[in-house]
């Protein structure tokens, strides 16, 4: 089983797939900061990142 993230911001096709949610959260940060610079990874987009997260 691993863990699944189609990236959040509109438009983007981007998904990541890791063994652990961890994982998928640094693989989208490095994601954002290479695709959208101009996103802010507050708490609230880190809660909505991990909202998206799903088992694949
Ligand atoms: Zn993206």
């Amino acid at each position: 089983m691993s863990q699944q993230l189609h990236c959040v911001v509109e438009g983007c096709d981007a998904s990541i797939t890791e063994e652990t949610e961890e994982e998928v959260l640094e693989a989208a940060e490095e994601h954002a900061a290479e695709a959208h610079p101009d996103l802010e990874l507050d708490e609230e987009t880190v809660e909505t990142i991990k909202q998206h997260i799903e088992e694949a």
